[in-house]
């Protein structure tokens, strides 16, 4: 097997989060020996991780690029999580069915280390999953500010998890993350006003919509206006593309610095009033502590549930 495995961050500016202990030291331990039992064991492996980069959405195209054009047959990104100080436990993100059934061994042997299980989830807002070509995965081993995962980290356990967890017995029954509105597959009129409203889009005359059920002019403006901020070709009529953004945006994923990309941080960037790149640099992050600040919330520049709350109830 072929393997493209992704330390997380280590290529300034691209940096990783500080907690009790530091993402990018852990994410280079663990990779490292990653990449070394996976040799061991007879694969191929490509490190993806670049030397340098010129920004972070260099950094994190570097990375699918060299996936893709040595068409590696699984790629693995590394990563550990931070919050609140209180949030622990592991989880695997994943944005194909394909990549959910390797995230799910991998979920499972780390958290028989003892870590709490956060479950597979849906990664279609993190950068590295959309865009590559292949079925890939991004673990969360444990919180790096968490007090009780930090007390039973171990980098060689936790590499020899995700190693036995990526070559060994692969699950035949389909894996289904957690439902929420990334899967809502409600496409009427109606939901599509309440949404827009929800996201708090106006029409071309800067209003609200009527949630009136009926398609018109007003509507379609909204629409178009939703899909420039999305980067989604702006034909006005919600399709396919229109309701993944809106729905990926609608589930709230957590977004944190460095590793998201897309529509949901497009419309992050819009509504903090930030250049719209879809890419979550430190811009981005200055502008959503602005707007956390401004509303009474801690300014960690983390979209969590309060934030997200604040943004669209
Ligand atoms: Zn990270």
């Amino acid at each position: 097997m072929k393997f493209g495995i992704d330390i997380g961050h280590n290529s300034p500016p691209d940096t990783g989060a500080r907690g009790i202990k530091i993402e990018d030291v852990l994410t280079l331990d663990v990779g490292n020996r990653v990449m070394s039992k996976l040799r061991a064991l007879g694969h191929e492996v490509i490190p993806c991780k670049p030397d340098r980069s010129s920004s972070v959405t260099n950094s994190l195209f570097q990375r699918i690029n060299t996936a893709n054009t040595n068409r590696v047959e699984v790629f693995v990104s590394i990563h550990f999580n931070a919050f609140n100080g209180q949030a622990n436990g592991t989880e695997v993100f994943a944005a194909s069915d394909t990549g959910r059934r390797i995230a799910q061994p991998v979920l499972n042997e780390i958290v028989r280390l003892g870590f709490f299980n956060r479950g597979v989830k849906s990664g279609s807002h993190l950068y590295v999953l959309r865009n590559t070509n292949m079925p890939a995965i991004l673990v969360e081993c444990c919180f790096i500010d968490s007090p009780r995962d930090m007390n039973i980290f171990e980098s060689e356990a936790t590499a020899n998890a995700i190693v036995k967890g990526l070559t060994g017995t692969v699950p035949s029954a389909p894996v289904n993350p957690v439902p929420d509105e990334e899967l809502n597959t409600d496409t009427t009129v109606i939901r599509l006003q309440k949404a827009l409203n929800r996201l708090k889009i106006t029409d071309r005359n800067g209003r609200a919509l009527v949630e009136d059920n009926i398609t018109g002019p007003a509507t379609n403006s909204a629409t178009v206006n939703f899909q420039n901020i999305a980067g989604i070709q702006p034909t006005g009529v919600a399709d396919t593309n229109t309701w993944n953004a809106i729905n990926l945006i609608l589930a709230k994923r957590i977004i944190r610095p460095n590793h998201a990309g897309g529509p949901v941080v497009r419309y992050i960037q819009y509504r903090v009033g930030v250049d719209v790149d879809g890419v979550y640099g430190p811009q981005t992050g200055e502008a959503i502590k602005r707007y956390q600040r401004q509303n009474g919330l801690l300014a960690d520049g983390i979209v969590g549930g309060m934030t997200w709350q604040k943004l669209i109830g």
